[in-house]
């Protein structure tokens, strides 16, 4: 039986060596290392934890685990599992929950471009040490990335190949942090086999995506690692000879402030939520680089659609247990093609098809057919989903390169990104120009995102926010060093115990989907923490017999 990782709150210590705040890959990361080095850590995460066979399978499941946040805007729990940040010129979505964005993601790991690493915004020690690389192995080594054999098999991976005429370059099964094996995970966690019903993004009831809950964290826990959920951190204090984290329940309105105490705090409350913490602490007087905030980037990233063509696609999930049989979906994302440009990076682009999850399915006649609600009404659900027009939908996941010229600042509390002119980021004009050809290679309609031009307005979205506590040679160039430790405002001087490891750090779009580089960055912080305060870990992966004991 899957064991709870969170313990109640009232078993919250009033200490510990190092409280980490936030639960996805940077946590997950810093959280597993620092417990293997015999540190006493607390980990307090905003969201709530899921189980497998929890997730949101149904669409009014779907409707409550979503919050909505953004100037005035505010509707759903504070807990909900997609967050969605509605901005003035962009709007993020971000995963909440013990895991962080790992329990909603596609689970797509790639490597960036060497190029995106050769780009002087990067302190020169990125590059030089050797640790990225190792910390890049060390990701990989637990998250697990892995092609499916039979991707070339799968309905949606045929009619991809169909689309990638238009671009004279096929395929290739796209790398992701699936089991396709029953298999013990070297956190010591019993994985079933993936069952390819495609809902990955709705969270895997079946237990075979490898997030952050099914691996790191079960290794921070069995590491001793103390792990609180729905415990929201407001800001830090720094004390004489530590930090102080000031948090409050996630859910209760106006609740007073508890804190708890360490020697070293770990943020890694994501792209928005470090941001946020840190801009809040600093109006509390906090010394920070001037740059915190800057340097949002949205990744590239694009979800666009195609209807109409003549094959078909099968690209929407069925889910666990299964809610119709027929051929196999297969996981989120099994194809990509890959467009890389050898002379102008910010041109590169790469392709992947991508599953709707199942819950989602009594919505899509409304979003994508006209009189959808009359076909949805003299249809079944099912033959319009499976059977209908709707198993010829195309969807693409797009990621590519922008300026990463956002910046996120807090409006009534909470951080919204402002990013005037962000729509006519070249990269939009040539991901349409790109889709619109692969649709016409399959006789399809190219249709940009139905919830772009609805709820949302005509603004662009990402699911791969990065920045605002960028890495930097010093606090003029950044928010963080190359060890993610946090500049105190004055040159290159860092606030002792102070560390930000997730997507905030990353400086610039990395042109590939980021989770495996944000692993990779976090492993090697922790590499370089280790080195400096004289701790010692090995990150062997643990028996099952461990596990059990
Ligand atoms: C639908 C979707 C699909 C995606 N697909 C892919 C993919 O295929 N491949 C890929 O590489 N990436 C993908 N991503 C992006 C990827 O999941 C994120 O980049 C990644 O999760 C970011 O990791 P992180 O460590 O920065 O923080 P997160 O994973 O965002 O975790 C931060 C955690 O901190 C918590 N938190 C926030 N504020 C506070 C606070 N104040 N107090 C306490 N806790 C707090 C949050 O609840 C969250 O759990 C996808 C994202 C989405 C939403
Ligand atoms: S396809 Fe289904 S079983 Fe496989 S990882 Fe995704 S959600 Fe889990």
């Amino acid at each position: 039986m899957q064991q709870r990782l969170s313990s109640p709150r009232d078993q919250i210590k009033p200490a510990y060596d190092v409280v980490v705040v936030g639960s996805g890959y940077g946590g997950g990361v810093a959280a597993s290392r620092l417990a293997r080095a015999g540190q006493s850590v607390c980990v307090i995460e905003k969201g709530k934890e899921f189980l497998t066979g929890e997730f949101p399978s149904r669409l009014p499941e779907l409707r409550h685990e979503l919050q909505i946040n953004g100037g005035k805007m505010r509707s759903g729990s504070h807990t909900g599992l997609f967050d969605f940040r509605i901005g003035a010129d962009i709007h993020v979505l971000v995963g909440c929950g013990l895991g962080g964005g790992s329990l909603i993601n596609a689970g797509v790991a790639l490597k960036p471009d060497p190029r995106v690493f050769a780009d002087p915004v990067w302190p020169q020690e990125i590059t030089d040490d050797g640790l990225l690389d190792l910390g890049f192995g060390r990701a990989a080594a637990m998250l697990r990335p892995a092609r499916y054999a039979k991707a070339a098999e799968l309905t949606k991976y045929r009619a991809l190949e169909a689309a990638s005429a238009a671009f004279g370059e096929g395929p290739i099964a796209a790398p992701v942090v699936v089991s396709f094996e029953d298999n013990v995970n070297p956190a010591g966690v019993s994985q079933p086999a993936c069952t390819l019903c495609g809902d990955c993004c709705s969270g895997c009831n079946v237990g075979a995506k490898n997030t952050v809950a099914m691996t790191y964290l079960p290794d921070a826990r069995a590491h001793g690692a103390h792990i609180f959920t729905e415990l929201v951190v407001s800001h830090i204090a720094k004390e004489a000879d530590g930090w102080r984290v000031y948090f409050a329940p996630s859910d209760a309105k106006d609740a007073s402030l508890s804190f708890v105490e360490a020697k070293t705090v770990v943020l890694a409350a994501g792209t928005l939520g470090s941001t946020e913490i840190l801009l809040r602490s600093r109006e509390r007087g906090l010394k920070l680089s001037d740059r915190l905030g800057d340097g949002f980037s949205a990744n590239g990233d694009i979800i666009a659609f195609a209807l109409g063509g003549t094959e078909k696609v099968n690209g929407i999930g069925v889910g666990y247990p299964p809610k119709y049989v027929g051929d196999a979906i297969g996981a989120c994302v099994a194809g990509q093609i890959e467009l890389p440009d050898a002379h102008h990076l910010d041109r590169s682009m790469i392709i992947q098809e991508g599953v709707l999850p199942s819950a989602l399915a009594p919505l899509l006649p409304v979003f994508f057919i006209s009189g959808g609600r009359l076909l949805g009404a003299a249809h079944s659900l099912i033959k319009g989903v499976y059977q209908g027009p709707l198993s010829h939908l195309h969807t693409f996941f797009v990621v590519s390169h922008d300026e990463a010229k956002g910046r996120i600042r807090l409006d009534n509390g909470s951080a919204t990104v402002e990013w005037p002119g962000v729509a006519d980021e070249p990269v939009y004009a040539r991901v349409d120009q790109a889709l619109t050809r692969a649709a016409e290679a399959v006789g399809a309609r190219y249709i940009k995102s139905p919830l772009a031009v609805t709820s949302m307005g005509t603004k662009p979205a990402t699911a791969h926010p990065l920045g605002g506590c960028g890495i930097g040679e010093d606090a003029s160039a950044g928010v963080v060093n190359h060890k993610c430790q946090v500049f105190d405002g004055e040159g290159a001087r860092v606030h002792g115990g102070l560390y930000v490891c997730d997507g905030s750090v990353v400086p610039r779009s990395i042109g590939v989907n980021p989770l495996l580089t944000i692993s990779a960055l976090a492993e090697r912080a922790m590499i370089h923490l280790a080195r400096d305060h004289n701790l010692g870990f090995d990150d062997l992966p643990r028996a099952r017999a461990e596990a059990s004991s």
